[in-house]
């Protein structure tokens, strides 16, 4: 009996150090296998950007590092792709080919991963004109491509306007004073300031700084500028903060730096265009300008004819 019960004992103490061998030996090829992308970044999850945010607008959960949007029906091409075998996790919204151009079939997201460790957060997108103004998944894009009509005339949006309250005064609580230098522009005033541009500079200078009739955000009701429209203001605490919170309530800055063949625009740090803050997030947490995020263009096709 005594032997039985020993030989009991040493056997399921054989068993257990069995099994955690195989733990540490499964641990161990997981870790040799897995795949490991260089530069991932620490990404937030769909449950912080709604925590964050209120809204709940953006379906997938993603280790992606990088970000491609392109309309239903057109394509874009992904950096890097001469390199890199490309898979998409869902070919019935977005195919990619062996030179990483992706083809948007439907509006949704996926990711397309490479074999080296790029993993892309592809949105399709769609785009729908109402009213003579056009919408890209729901959000209002005005830019070069894009205008508003002549009779567009919102005012300053209010959803802007009580999300720049709470902007400045998180600014205040930290001693810092944003405050609106210019918000909602009408088409006739923007005809003024164009043109009074065009008469100083030219058509061709103005065209990098300050927007056609029609084309001007400010026009949407949904754009502020804060405090001096001036290149000093970049270099303010008040830009900094801007800069790094103005997400948080909503607000991305709208023309970055480095961003100017994208934009059309010079370096802006005072413009914040509001998207919400949800879209806001993903926009800064990407590093990218509203054209990137939507999959659009921003550029005239003619010359000024005023
Ligand atoms: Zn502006």
């Amino acid at each position: 009996m005594q032997y039985q019960k020993r030989k009991r004992i040493y056997q399921s103490l054989v068993a257990s150090v069995m099994v955690l061998c195989l733990a540490v030996l499964g641990f161990a090829v997981w870790l040799l296998f897995v795949p490991n992308a260089h530069n991932r970044p620490v990404v937030q999850t769909q449950t912080d950007i709604e925590e964050a945010s209120g809204t709940a607008t953006l379906p997938v959960e993603t280790t992606a590092n990088q970000f491609a949007a392109v309309l239903t029906g057109n394509t874009t091409q992904l950096a890097g792709a001469a390199d890199e075998t490309w898979t998409s996790s869902d070919e019935t919204i977005a195919q990619v080919d062996e030179n990483g151009v992706v083809t948007g079939l439907q509006p949704g997201r996926c990711t397309i991963t490479g074999d080296k460790g790029d993993v892309y957060q592809v949105a399709v997108r769609h785009l729908e004109q109402r009213d003579g103004c056009t919408y890209v998944d729901d959000i209002l894009i005005v830019n070069k491509t894009y205008s508003l009509p002549e009779t567009y005339d919102p005012g300053l949006e209010p959803v802007a306007e009580g999300a720049f309250t709470q902007l400045q005064a998180a600014a205040a609580a930290e001693g810092l004073d944003l405050y609106i230098g210019s918000d909602y522009r009408d088409y006739a005033y923007q005809v003024k300031i164009y043109q009074n541009y065009c008469d100083l500079y030219g058509w061709e200078e103005a065209d990098t700084f300050s927007a056609r009739p029609g084309h001007s955000e400010h026009q949407s009701g949904l754009t502020i500028d804060c405090n001096t429209i001036d290149d000093a203001f970049g270099e303010t605490p008040e830009a900094a903060w801007l800069a790094q919170h103005c997400a948080a309530y909503g607000f991305i800055i709208r023309f970055p730096l480095g961003k100017e063949h994208i934009t059309g625009y010079q370096y802006e740090p005072w413009h914040i265009r509001y998207v919400g803050s949800a879209v806001a997030q993903e926009i800064q947490q990407y590093d990218l300008t509203l054209e990137e995020y939507l999959g659009v263009t921003s550029a005239y096709t003619e010359p000024w004819q005023g």
